[in-house]
């Protein structure tokens, strides 16, 4: 089968694997003139475990991961620390739930693609219609024309697939009342210890150390907001002008490194929730199909998972309808079960007013082993 996939981070690597490895004939169309660099770490969980154990990566995931010993730091405007979060003692522990740089992840499923899968960088789709065999004609920026079998939409949170074939993104999106923004190396701040964080009302600047060099992530509250994710500049202004004014510790630093990053991240917190995610020889992966949300820990596992269901549906049903239909029913528990437990953590990282902080540190301290 002719498959073409847009998008090639975790979930279009991931299924570029598979579907090639099944024998299927793939083509790969990325927007960015590379792999897609930036972010922090990424946690590969439960069933992806075994996809990438499966995949023959699981051993040097679990080599280059972060280390889990993480311990937030919840410090004041002149960073002394007022309370501090350990995670429970078991999570340290758990070698089937591992936390990797996003880029290292994407290098490693990268490298796990067979070589015959062509790549086209710099690359997308404007156009999806139906070939006169049945397939889809797709055609690309540069005005080419492919048809192939079947189109998968990997291509994230605002999934051009998605939107061509299953209408505009709005009607999709759950927004969780959240905005984050990552600059993954920060020089001007010092190496942090663990995770270190500052709340203002609503507002959030948060140093994390791997180690060796630190990334700012900031995030605030904020209802959606109308802009085009593909503007940059204008992105980079949202990000200064939602954290004017937060001053003390070293936010103002954090808040110029990541407003000037070169990778600069930018993207709202929310959920894609669809009834299908499938249509007409097409099916998406990933956040483009089920984004679980930034918070949630999953969207990297729903990713592998996702795409190695695919595969399978389509090796084992009986033709690529009944094959959608069955990744499809496949997915909708896992889906559902990962969206349910997406906002957590916001309460503790986001509290809306200063007494909720005080409140918020005033419990963690009391909970804290004497
Ligand atoms: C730069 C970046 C940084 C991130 N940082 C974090 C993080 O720190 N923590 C976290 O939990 N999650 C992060 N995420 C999200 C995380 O990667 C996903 O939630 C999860 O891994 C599922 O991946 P995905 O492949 O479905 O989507 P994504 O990782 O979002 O990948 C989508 C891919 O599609 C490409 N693309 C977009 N539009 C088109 C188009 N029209 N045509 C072709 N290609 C297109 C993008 O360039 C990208 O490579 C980040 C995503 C990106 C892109």
């Amino acid at each position: 089968m002719d498959v073409l996939i847009s998008g090639a981070s975790i979930a279009g690597l991931t299924t570029a694997h598979w579907l090639a490895r099944h024998g299927h004939h793939v083509t790969v169309v990325e927007r960015s003139d590379g792999l897609r660099s930036g972010g922090v770490s990424i946690d590969v969980r439960e069933e992806a475990v075994e996809v990438a154990r499966a995949m023959g990566i699981w051993e040097d995931v679990r080599r280059l991961r972060v280390p889990h010993d993480d311990v937030y730091r919840f410090v004041d405007e002149s960073g002394a620390t007022q309370a501090e979060l350990r995670p429970a003692a078991d999570v340290y522990d758990n070698t089937e739930d591992v936390e990797i740089s996003r880029d290292v992840l994407a290098d490693l499923l990268r490298a796990a693609v067979p070589d015959d899968v062509d790549f086209r960088f710099d690359t997308w789709i404007t156009a999806i219609t139906t070939a006169p065999d049945g397939g889809r004609a797709v055609t690309l920026d540069d005005g080419s024309v492919l048809v192939v079998d079947l189109v998968v939409g990997a291509d994230g949170m605002h999934s051009a697939v998605r939107e061509l074939v299953f209408g505009p993104e709005r009607q999709f999106v759950h927004h969780l009342g959240l905005y984050v923004s990552i600059a993954k190396r920060c020089r001007s701040v010092g190496v942090a210890t663990g995770s270190e964080v500052l709340n203002t009302p609503g507002r959030m600047v948060m140093l994390r150390s791997d180690g060796t060099s630190t990334s700012a992530l900031l995030g605030f509250r904020s209802e959606w907001l109308e802009h085009d994710f593909r503007d940059v500049a204008a992105q980079r202004e949202i990000v200064r002008r939602a954290f004017a004014g937060m001053e003390g510790w070293v936010a103002p630093e954090a808040v110029a490194e990541v407003v000037g990053a070169e990778d600069f991240y930018f993207d709202s917190v929310s959920q894609i929730r669809m009834p299908s995610w499938t249509g007409e020889r097409t099916a998406l992966v990933g956040d483009a199909g089920y984004c679980a949300s930034f918070f949630s820990g999953m969207g990297t596992t729903l990713a592998m998972v996702g795409a190695r269901a695919l595969a399978e549906a389509l090796e084992e049903a009986p033709g690529v309808p009944a094959a959608l239909r069955a990744y499809d029913q496949r997915m909708r528990p896992i889906v559902e079960r990962a969206q349910a437990i997406a906002d957590q953590g916001a309460a503790l990282l986001f509290p809306t007013t200063r007494e909720a902080i005080e409140e918020r540190n005033a419990a963690l301290r009391a909970a804290a082993p004497a």
